[in-house]
């Protein structure tokens, strides 16, 4: 069993390609496999794009929510929770210093809060590029169509939403308020907005078995998306997912390092929630594929509520002595912290003018 394993790592890392039934058996592997799936991904990575790790400082605006995805502790009916909302100016500054800490990307990403109309979002993007020669992610769930072309143009770079499940029946398991074919619009539109766009799901929903995950690994390649972020479904008290039993670290690495092979220029982070699960997991994720991190610099005081899910880990981490101690995690590693905005290599042409364009206008 375990040598037909190794053959199949070795046709996967070689080809990109895997059938559904290849990809659950690898899903499945043991934990002596698994070593083999995770050096390969490693070794991909390696040769595709090599040992920059790209540092992202993650802003958790807002922790209000207009839906009410089963699994989410923000979610709407989460009335234990107090809500936040960080002001405009307080964004762009929590970003100039994320900037003067070092880092070249900020990831915005709230609830579906639509306090934020777009005009008010394009204006703190726009704040900050005209600022600092950073890149801006957003993650802010679905936004009506024209939202995309109106935050595009004011600067924004790259744009991340979570497919959640390949199928739209799995998806309406859990989101009672929103709908698979909606989302996939969303993804698209972005797309057609010209972000680098990033999408993603959870491994270990109550009911998603490798085969289903080999689905969502085969679905996920055929987006030929710029980044990729998958994570540990974490069960939340107050949600009604509370039992579940959740994903396991285990699952979710053999998840990422498959994601690697099949898309190996892919920029792939090891998420926040690989290290909720384990103080270790973010280095595991990079030896097993990954190559971005993205440390928190949202102000201490409102850390707490962005509770998605418990055990966030460094939660409270004051953002200077958490980016030093990342950083000499990524060389203890052998890996560099790389200096540039890190953006998509799948695109390059369009982005490395589109960033001369830029440089020229904050000239002059
Ligand atoms: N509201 C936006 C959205 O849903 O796209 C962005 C913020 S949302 C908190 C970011 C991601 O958190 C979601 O895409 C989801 O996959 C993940 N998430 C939510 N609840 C989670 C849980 N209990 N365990 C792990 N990840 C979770
Ligand atoms: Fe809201 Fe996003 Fe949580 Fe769903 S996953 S409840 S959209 S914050």
């Amino acid at each position: 069993m375990i040598a037909d394993t190794r053959e199949l790592i070795a046709k996967l890392a070689e080809s990109a390609t895997a059938t559904r039934e290849e990809l659950a058996a690898l899903l499945a592997c043991d934990d002596s496999a698994a070593k083999d799936l995770f050096a390969a991904a490693d070794g991909v990575r390696t040769r595709a794009v090599g040992d920059e790790v790209h540092l992202r400082g993650l802003i958790e605006f807002s922790n209000d929510c207009r839906r009410n995805c089963l699994y989410c502790g923000l979610r709407r009916e989460n009335r234990s929770l107090s809500r936040y909302r960080m002001v405009p100016d307080e964004i762009v500054k929590c970003s100039m210093r994320a900037a003067e800490l070092g880092y070249r990307t900020v990831v915005l990403q709230s609830g579906e809060d639509m306090w934020y109309a777009a005009p008010i979002l394009a204006d703190v993007v726009g704040a900050i590029k005209a600022a600092r020669d950073i890149a801006v992610t957003l993650s802010i769930g679905e936004r009506p169509e024209d939202d995309y072309h109106l935050l595009r143009n004011a600067g924004a770079d790259r744009f991340l939403l979570r497919m959640e499940a390949s199928s739209p029946t799995r998806y309406a398991q859990f989101h009672p308020d929103s709908d698979w074919e909606e989302r996939q619009k969303c993804l698209r539109a972005a797309r057609t907005a010209r972000f680098q766009v990033g999408s993603g799901t959870l491994i270990g929903l109550p009911g998603h078995g490798v085969r289903t995950l080999a689905e969502d690994l085969l679905y996920l390649q055929s987006l030929d998306l710029d980044m990729i972020g998958v994570g540990p479904f974490i069960p939340h008290p107050a949600t009604p997912l509370a039992g579940a039993r959740g994903g396991t670290l285990g699952a979710a690495l053999r998840f990422l390092a498959c994601l690697r092979l099949l898309c190996p220029r892919a920029l792939i982070p090891a998420t926040t929630a690989l290290a909720a699960l384990d103080p270790s997991g973010w280095e595991q994720g990079l030896r097993a594929g990954a190559d971005v991190l993205m440390p928190n610099v949202t102000p201490l005081k409102y850390r707490d509520q962005y509770d998605i899910y418990p055990g966030k880990v460094w939660s409270r981490a004051e953002p200077a002595a958490f980016r030093r101690e990342v950083a000499e995690m990524v060389e203890r590693l052998g890996r560099r912290v790389s200096e540039g905005p890190g953006h998509t290599r799948l695109r390059r042409e369009a982005v490395d003018e589109e960033s001369r364009a830029a440089a020229g206008t904050r000239r002059s």
